[in-house]
């Protein structure tokens, strides 16, 4: 039995106690089933799969039930019956009981932080439960007026792919997710934006995945969040990276990003190879709209190392470049925050301080506010309310 349980912090527990499961529904495809939560906002999520009998278990961290379970459209599917219950620790249990054995759920689709997807296949089928992690995510209507500027956040790792290991087992992974989460809930609590996480729960997602969710969403800008390791322990403090085209800008974020690009390689064979002429990306952009792209990454970056600077120890005094995988999403800009390094005894306690953790939140997002605040995006509520002023 495989269970990828999530060490959370207590006091981050408590505070991560309000999401709501306000509807289940069951929706039947071409050799799958799915089951979709809606949420009442980001949770942390894990799944696994028992046998004699067989069953798929979803823990959803500290949530309530306010949905019932009865009545749902279960005839044809692997399921014969759902039940639900708290566990010890009061997360949310919910329980699928299994008409066979060698059924898998995979929590593959994260539509926004309000829907939770657990996609059941056979063995067989695990390859397109992959494939539709971004493959679901709606992109925003266009052409609304005053609409909230849009920051997709990537929680780094996750799944089989721990990122980096301290000194005590500590795992980036799980680091990574309570400062996207509370990122996001720092971001979804001001007026005029909105944020969406790549990953809500423990699921391996590869790079390629995640820079396609920003693209998808239209989104405005893309944040992927790390505490990563370095090869001197005595490294420490945060920094920021950005794409670059040609070569690194240092030893250190080429090393840091042959690093992170190695995650897909945990992931069975999708190792992202970053030549010149990588597919995606030839066959996507143009080199100009990606300078461009870098050039704003850039000066989204300085705000957001600016502000780091404030709540942390700088590793680096200006923003990095080399060539990560997760930050080739087309038009766009798309930093890499390093919140600190896994491997300092002293970055690893303060990383795992959840008020540390908050710290870094809120810097990040003053970083952000400050970007947008200097060039807000036609049509967006920051713009509007920006107008009374240039006018
Ligand atoms: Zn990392």
């Amino acid at each position: 039995m495989l269970l990828a349980g999530l060490a959370l912090p207590a006091s981050f527990a408590a505070r991560a106690s309000s999401a709501v499961v306000r509807r289940v529904s069951v929706v039947r495809a071409a050799g799958s089933t799915k089951l979709l939560f809606d949420l009442s906002g980001p949770v942390v999520a894990n799944s696994f799969a028992l046998e004699s009998p067989p069953r798929v278990v979803l823990d959803l961290h500290q949530a309530e039930l306010d949905a019932s379970l009865d009545g749902l459209a279960l005839a044809g599917t692997p399921v014969h019956a759902i039940r639900s219950g708290k566990t010890p620790t009061g997360d949310l249990r919910i329980v699928l009981d299994l008409t066979r054995s060698g059924v898998r759920g995979e929590l593959a689709v994260l539509q926004g932080n309000h829907k939770l997807e657990l996609l059941l296949t056979g063995l067989a089928n695990q390859a397109a439960a992959s494939a539709g992690a971004a493959g679901a995510v709606r992109e925003r209507p266009a052409g609304k007026s005053n609409r909230d500027l849009l920051v997709v956040i990537d929680a780094g790792h996750g799944g089989k792919d721990p990122g980096a290991v301290g000194a005590k087992g500590e795992r980036e992974k799980i680091v990574a997710l309570q400062i996207a989460l509370l990122l996001a809930r720092r971001i979804d609590a001001q007026k005029g934006y909105k944020a969406r996480l790549v990953r809500t729960g423990d699921v391996f997602i590869p790079l390629r995945k995640r820079a396609e969710v920003a693209q998808r969403l239209n989104a405005d800008l893309f944040i992927s969040v790390h505490a990563d390791a370095a090869p001197r322990l005595t490294a420490s403090g945060a920094s920021v990276f950005a794409l670059s085209q040609g070569g690194a800008s240092s030893s250190m974020a080429r090393w840091m990003a042959a690093r992170e690009n190695g995650a897909d390689s945990v992931g069975g064979g999708l190792d992202v190879k970053l030549r010149k002429h990588d597919p995606m990306v030839a066959g996507v952009l143009l080199d100009m709209s990606m300078n461009a792209t870098i050039s704003t990454s850039l000066d989204l970056g300085h705000q957001v190392l600016a502000q780091l600077g404030g709540v942390s120890r700088l590793h680096q005094s200006k923003v990095e470049q080399a060539g990560f995988a997760v930050l080739k999403s087309a038009a766009v800009p798309s930093i890499l925050v390093e919140t600190g390094f896994i491997s300092n005894i002293n970055d690893c306690r303060r990383l795992h301080d959840v008020r540390h953790q908050r710290k870094i939140a809120a810097a990040i997002f003053t970083g952000v506010e400050r970007y947008f605040r200097q060039q807000p995006p036609a049509g967006s509520l920051i713009a509007a309310m920006a107008r009374p002023e240039s006018a």
